[in-house]
């Protein structure tokens, strides 16, 4: 059974008060609703007081990335531990911009997966295609190579903590959305993938979320594809008028 997730990335936004302010806001607006989960995922100097704002409720706080190693000389990185310490219960692995701007790679990518699930932490696998691979026809290929690359070595079991995100690179940040066709083609392509790599029981039970220029305009269209079971916003996440409407239209996707 899949429920709609709804996820905000914040990337390097906000500020404390106004992190603290949305985190409030999306709390309640998501209490009153059924049908949906939330997460949000602050710079990681606000998960604290952002964790703390949301404790006991259904809106999940996660970190935008994790150290591949435990503990040690690793300056600047934080760990699956200490995102745990301060209330974090998710991370996001394999970011398009942790991939495309800090060069990234599906080795680094599952050692951080692996690490992250040692530490107790659900993670939200990003994968997706430049604009450059999309005209080669490469799409399902990098999808593929990104899963295979990422996912390695994992147990079905360990599946129960994973989510895919879809988010191809050409529509992040840039207002280009892919169509609710283009989307439905690769998120499909994924869940068949996930079922070479696992079962078809891994595969169905794995939500897969689109993410690039999700808003209120166009979530209830890209919502309502078979497979698209939610969404990873970013713009739209750093404001509540932009992110409770999108956290409503997936209130009208029947649980999966
Ligand atoms: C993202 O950063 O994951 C994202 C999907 O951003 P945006 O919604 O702004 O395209």
């Amino acid at each position: 059974m899949r429920t709609p997730l709804v996820a905000g990335n914040w990337k390097m936004n906000l500020d404390r008060r106004a992190g603290v302010d949305l985190a409030a806001a999306v709390r309640s607006h998501l209490e009153g609703l059924e049908g949906v989960e939330g997460a949000i995922y602050p710079p990681f100097v606000y998960i604290e007081e952002v964790a703390r704002a949301c404790a006991g409720t259904a809106l999940a706080v996660g970190g935008q990335d994790i150290c591949d190693q435990e503990v040690g000389a690793f300056t600047g990185e934080v760990s699956g531990a200490m995102l745990r310490d301060v209330g974090a219960t998710t991370v996001l692995v394999g970011h398009s911009e942790r991939r495309h701007v800090y060069g990234e790679t599906d080795e680094k990518c599952a050692l951080k997966v692996r690490r992250a699930l040692a530490s107790g932490l659900k993670v939200c696998l990003c994968i997706g295609e430049t604009l450059e691979q999309r005209d080669a026809g490469q799409t399902e290929k990098v999808c593929s190579t990104q899963l295979h690359g990422s996912l390695n070595g994992l147990s079905t079991e360990d599946m129960g903590q994973i989510t895919i995100a879809y988010e191809p690179v050409w529509a992040i940040g840039t207002g280009q959305t892919a169509s609710p066709d283009q989307a439905g083609a690769a998120h499909a392509y994924v869940r068949g993938v996930l079922s070479g790599l696992f079962n078809q029981a891994v595969a169905d039970a794995t939500r897969i979320l689109y993410g690039g220029s999700v808003k209120p305009s166009n979530a209830a269209d890209l919502l309502s594809v078979p497979d698209i079971d939610g969404a990873l916003v970013g713009g739209a996440a750093l404001t509540a008028d932009n992110f409770l409407p999108i956290l409503d239209a997936a209130t009208e996707v029947r649980v999966r």
